[in-house]
């Protein structure tokens, strides 16, 4: 590779970077599987990482939306454990397997990349898309018996923390996994076998920026604070920490990840404020029928 090349001089710095990945490997579908696994080790990780130092400052603790319950260094420790036990043995072989997904379904792995707003619009889409997902099977897994054999692994810390996002029964790492990794992959199939539409074509890097994304918001909404400068704060519709915490606070409710209006449309919001709501709305409901009947 020149840095003369006219080719590689129109590209950017991450373009150029992406390329590199794959003459370097030599190797796609090797290339594909690493760098998705290393993604997903390090922006997890690595996102979680400022989460534990956080833990251990008592500054901090005055935006801890559980202030009482600071998580022990021994419970961080097993859940490390526990969460990089799923990756290895429930995750690698979907991660070996995107490479041949992909070329299957056309996502394209070649520089440049395509426009910015065609990227964040397709982000959006998957943003939108993995949110109605996982509230749907959310809710399932709060019924007897998926709660009682799936997904009370989960509800194991009643106040989560960056590490505990991802610490679950391997069927619902799958079962949710598939809100993150399968609306791409139906994205691309519907593009692919439906050309009338003129769908944008699905890049590797958009899926990239969209998994590294879904990440954060995940580790985030399980940090356990909630800071003033918070997102929820500017964006009244995004959950957060705030949202989800309430969730493993009082185990019903709020069980959408990204955004709060599944909950708000469906009456499924937690906390006492919001179950106050409901009961009023069924009292003057029920004051309501009394009086047509009499
Ligand atoms: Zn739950
Ligand atoms: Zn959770």
């Amino acid at each position: 590779m020149s840095g003369s090349d006219p080719f590689l001089s129109n590209l950017n710095f991450i373009e150029k970077l992406w390329a590199s990945w794959y003459i370097y490997m030599d190797n796609d579908i090797l290339a594909t599987g690493l760098l998705f696994f290393l993604t997903h080790e390090i922006m997890y990780f690595g996102r979680c990482l400022p989460w534990f130092i956080i833990d251990q400052i008592p500054f901090f603790n005055r935006w801890k939306i559980q202030a009482n319950k600071i998580v022990s260094n021994k419970e961080q420790w097993e859940c490390l454990k526990a969460v990089l036990k799923s990756h290895l043995l429930v995750e690698a072989i979907p991660i070996w397997l995107f490479h041949p997904i992909c070329s299957s379904l056309k996502i394209s792995i070649e520089v440049p990349f395509p426009s910015i707003w065609i990227m964040a619009a397709q982000v959006a889409l998957f943003f939108f898309l993995e949110d109605t997902w996982h509230y749907t099977f959310h809710r399932m897994f709060h019924w007897g018996w998926f709660y009682k054999n799936i997904h009370k692994v989960h509800h194991k810390y009643a106040a989560p923390f960056g590490l505990a996002a991802e610490y679950a029964h391997p069927a619902e790492v799958m079962a949710l996994g598939v809100g993150t990794v399968g609306f791409p992959i139906l994205y691309a199939y519907i593009a692919k076998t439906n050309a009338n539409l003129n769908l944008p074509s699905l890049h590797l890097f958009t899926v990239t920026v969209w998994v590294c994304m879904r990440l954060l918001q995940a580790v985030d909404s399980h940090s356990g604070y909630d800071f003033p400068w918070s997102l929820h704060n500017f964006l009244p519709f995004w959950a957060g920490a705030e949202h989800h915490d309430d969730h493993h606070h009082y185990f019903i409710g709020n069980y959408a990840s990204s955004f709060r209006w599944y909950d708000y449309f469906f009456d499924s919001e937690s906390g006492p404020v919001a179950r106050r709501g409901r009961e009023n709305k069924m009292k003057n409901h029920a004051e309501k029928t009394l009086k047509k009947n009499l």
